[in-house]
């Protein structure tokens, strides 16, 4: 998996219960950031890096609880969503 490394590191440096914290943080700031770019506060620089925050760690817990099962959740997901577009 891509930066497994660094995930594994960040892990072992500071442990599990610092990265589901810091996922919260890092929802919580993007969050924050749409709505003020919704109120033209924010430039899309900021949504931009707070998106790569959210994305790392979505990488980082997606890698501790196992890819092939976020893959295959992402799956189901994704063939419900079709059926919802098939259906029009
Ligand atoms: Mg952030």
């Amino acid at each position: 998996m891509k930066h497994e490394k660094i995930y594994r590191a960040t892990l072992e440096k500071w442990g599990a219960e610092a990265q589901y914290d810091q996922a919260v943080e890092e929802c919580a700031e993007l969050i924050a950031a749409l709505k003020h770019f919704k109120r033209d506060r924010v430039g899309e620089e900021e949504i931009i890096s707070e998106l790569a925050d959210v994305t790392l760690m979505v990488g980082q817990l997606t890698w501790m609880l196992g890819a092939e099962k976020v893959e295959a959740a992402i799956d189901e997901k994704l063939a419900k969503l079709q059926g919802l577009l098939d259906k029009g």
